[in-house]
């Protein structure tokens, strides 16, 4: 792991220098630059940053989630590895973190579909004070979420949660990742309607059929079910204001689905330096969010 994360030598987190000693008992780095915290380990400036947990708990965790086509749900976590329920799930909060696009690939090109899903839990399944959240809450029709995204065939997808089917949004969400002129499908949803002139937009009315050669939104549909899978078996229900994660998850799988289960290991383990999520940020992301603006 030091050698990945530095693979030209060890350098400081916090300044960059690589001026810096390795003091063996205590297992850190010093750094000789002069600013605060000059000590520093392998998870400093990593989604492990300040986990009592060590690397033997926190890999299992990245390899699980990179690499369950399901998801892991934190009471696996929590009797696989034997720390509780609740640091289960900050700690998959915490990978999913490490799932999140970088978003360095560039534009989609070629044959694209975009699509749109309804993602809610089955009320039954909550906890008391959770189902009354939200049901009160302000959401898309008959309290479920929605889930956006564009898929190039063959390639990868950019999912992301929105509040609305708006044309605005899912139009941006179009613009912001696909490159212009490429092939376009989508069902007849109106919020599509004006895409024409920068794409070459092509319309499958699911009124009248699914498929009409190469009009369709079937790879949308495929990773639809993959998430909802998750989502409603591992998961059982996810709250909607932590469900960015999941699509992040499940996108993140989906992208790197031609690898190994080692090299997706490898790939999730590159993405976890320079990223950050306190359990206050956690929580506090939650409570703003359920709040009625
Ligand atoms: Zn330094």
């Amino acid at each position: 792991m030091v050698a990945k994360r530095w693979p030209n030598g060890v350098t400081c987190p916090n300044c960059g220098s690589d001026h810096v000693a390795y003091l063996e008992n205590a297992r850190l780095w010093k750094c000789y630059g002069k600013h605060e915290r000059p000590k520093f380990s392998l998870k400093t400036g990593t989604i492990f940053e300040d986990s009592p947990l060590g690397l033997e708990k926190w890999l299992p965790v990245m390899w699980l989630l990179a690499n369950c086509k399901n998801g892991v749900s934190s009471w696996e976590i929590h009797r696989g590895l034997g720390v509780t329920q609740k640091t289960a799930w900050f700690m998959l909060q915490r990978a999913r973190l490490a799932t999140q696009d970088p978003e360095t690939g560039g534009k989609l090109g070629g044959e694209v579909e975009v699509d749109e899903t309804f993602i809610g839990g089955k009320a039954r399944n909550m906890h008391g004070d959770v189902k009354a959240r939200k049901i009160q809450g302000r959401r898309g029709p008959e309290g479920k979420a929605i889930v956006a995204a564009v898929l190039e065939r063959g390639g990868k997808v950019r999912a992301k949660v929105v509040d609305k089917r708006r044309k605005s949004q899912l139009q941006s969400l179009v613009r912001e990742n696909v490159e212009p002129g490429s092939a376009l499908y989508s069902d007849a949803l109106k919020s599509y309607d004006g895409l024409a002139g920068e794409f070459e937009h092509q319309v499958i009315d699911h009124a009248i059929a699914y498929v009409d050669g190469q009009v369709h939104t079937n790879g949308m549909e495929n990773f639809w079910s993959l998430l909802k899978r998750g989502i409603r078996g591992t998961y059982v229900s996810v709250e909607p204001y932590h469900l960015f994660r999941y699509v992040d998850e499940q996108a993140f799988r989906f992208n790197n689905r031609k690898l190994t289960d080692a090299e997706r290991f490898d790939s999730v383990m590159s993405q976890v330096v320079g990223k950050r999520l306190t359990y206050e940020e956690l929580i506090g992301s939650a409570e703003r969010s359920s709040s009625p603006n």
